[in-house]
């Protein structure tokens, strides 16, 4: 029987804001010595109360519309009860019955069509404490204590791996342009959970789900979701029944592992939490952060399309990074050939950055657009090589040369050599000092022609015209074939 995957996901994301969701302590605690961003109220020290941190119900509600989702009219806090060590109060603030928002939904694409995941709802809730485990004790570390976790949940509407690393992208490419979530899995800053059942292809009914907890990457989150899928497969197909549990991922194995047994809502024994009044959404305020939504990815896509005349694929890895984005629409401002500039930022920049040889940041500094004009003019007229053009990029980018394109084109002779009387001298050259290769040609061997091109750059140091040399040896090789 084939089966098919039912895969829901819930993504916490740590917002952006300057203090903690409960109080007033800096939530900048990366590299910190632990224990440092704290005070009585993120310690749950008996007696405090908690104050609301408006921002963060404001980036909650932002991520809430960007997602197409409902903002109620009230929203409230409930308590979420249990007890382990990186929770001082014994109970978490978060959600329950009236999140922030809820009922939206996102597009993907999927196999050139567009497909829509549900999100049940988007909450806000407070981060844990992080625990080290050594050997034989733990050490606990309350800076993360309360800072404001976004809890994004879908509902179970992905059916294979591909829709669900789409999901995931799309929304932390989503967060990183709203400005609300840095979206940096390596800080944890973004983590998931994910549930998982299989059933008959086509099927109307679930099967019996197991929670993965603990994801803290996307490969994490694909590969236990591959495991999963075939461990579930392997009992199903033996006749065995699936038992509802929740896993961990052992990535160092690439193993799930149980956990403890499923707890059920009603093991939190949530409860509204008594310090915190229900908050009243008025319509003016959502209102007027709705109208504040930034143009977001997709609508971005369509706009590059429309606008430079991009390709679907082009504007599709345009967008993916906000900054990639606004670096190519200042470039393009300046140099109005969208296609040309995606080109050249595909074959110069996103290697560079792919390799870590440059960050973006510095990137944009050493190339402001003047520059990228001046470059990409060059090489659009024929009079430097793709290669002259590629050396002039190493040459600012990573050797920090700060002479702009054009002046280190002419003090440099880097100009490509279109002159038909010098290339011809060059040619005959090389015609004469390679008469195995030439017989070859003239033999009938076409890829010989290939080799005596590159005699010709080699001589030229890359800088003559590709297209003319191919012109010009072939015209000497055709006459020498007559006067044979
Ligand atoms: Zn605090």
């Amino acid at each position: 029987m084939e089966y098919e995957p039912v895969i829901g996901i819930e993504v916490h994301a740590q917002l952006l804001t300057k203090s903690k969701m409960f109080c007033g302590c800096n939530t900048d605690y990366m590299g910190a010595p632990p224990n440092t961003h704290v005070c009585p109220v993120c310690l749950g020290m008996p007696g405090v109360l908690p104050v609301i941190n408006r921002k963060a119900v404001e980036y909650t509600i932002v991520t809430g519309l960007a997602l197409n989702c409902q903002v109620p009219e009230a929203t409230k806090w409930d308590r979420k009860n249990y007890h382990y060590p990186d929770l001082p109060k014994g109970y978490q603030i978060s959600q329950y019955d009236l999140p922030l928002t809820r009922d939206g939904c996102l597009e993907i694409d999927f196999d050139g069509e567009r497909k829509r995941i549900d999100i049940r709802r988007v909450h806000l809730e407070e981060d844990t404490a992080k625990l080290f485990h050594e050997e034989g004790y733990a050490l606990v570390d309350f800076n993360r204590s309360g800072v404001p976790l976004l809890e994004i949940v879908s509902e179970p509407d992905l059916r294979s791996i591909e829709e669900v690393r789409q999901y995931v992208t799309k929304l932390r490419t989503i967060l990183r342009y709203l400005g609300v979530s840095s979206g940096d899995m390596e800080k944890g800053a973004m983590r998931f959970e994910v549930n998982i059942s299989l059933r008959p292809r086509g099927g109307e009914e679930y099967g019996t789900r197991v929670e993965i907890k603990n994801l803290n990457s996307f490969r994490a989150v694909l590969n236990s979701l591959k495991y999963e899928i075939e461990r579930q497969k392997e009992i199903l197909q033996s006749g065995g029944k699936i038992k509802q549990e929740t896993m961990g991922w052992d990535g160092v194995r690439g193993v799930t592992v149980p956990q403890r047994s499923k707890e059920y809502a009603h093991d939190y024994r949530y409860f509204p939490e008594p310090d915190l009044p229900p908050l009243e959404l008025k319509r003016k305020w959502i209102g007027s952060i709705k109208a504040r939504l930034p143009e977001l990815p997709d609508a971005k896509r369509e706009r590059f399309i429309q606008e430079y005349g991009l390709s679907e694929y082009d504007a599709g890895i345009l967008v993916a990074d906000k900054e990639v984005a606004d670096l190519f629409e200042g470039y393009v401002k300046v140099y109005p050939k969208g296609k040309s500039v995606v080109n050249w930022m595909s074959r110069e920049l996103f290697p560079l950055l792919n390799e870590g040889r440059v960050t973006l940041e510095e990137f944009r500094s050493k190339w402001p657009p003047d520059y990228v004009h001046e470059l990409l003019d060059s090489y659009d007229r024929g009079w430097i090589t793709q290669s002259t053009a590629s050396q002039v990029v190493t040459v600012i980018t990573i050797g920090g040369d700060d002479r702009s394109p054009r002046c280190i084109i002419e003090e440099e002779t880097l100009a490509q050599i279109s002159d038909e009387e010098r290339l011809g001298a060059i040619i005959e050259g090389v015609i004469e000092e390679n008469p195995k290769p030439v017989a070859d040609y003239l033999g009938g061997k076409e890829g010989a022609l290939r080799y005596l091109v590159g005699q010709v750059m080699r001589a030229t140091k890359g800088k003559a015209n590709p297209g003319l040399v191919n012109e010009l040896l072939i015209k000497n090789l055709k006459e020498m074939a007559q006067n044979m």
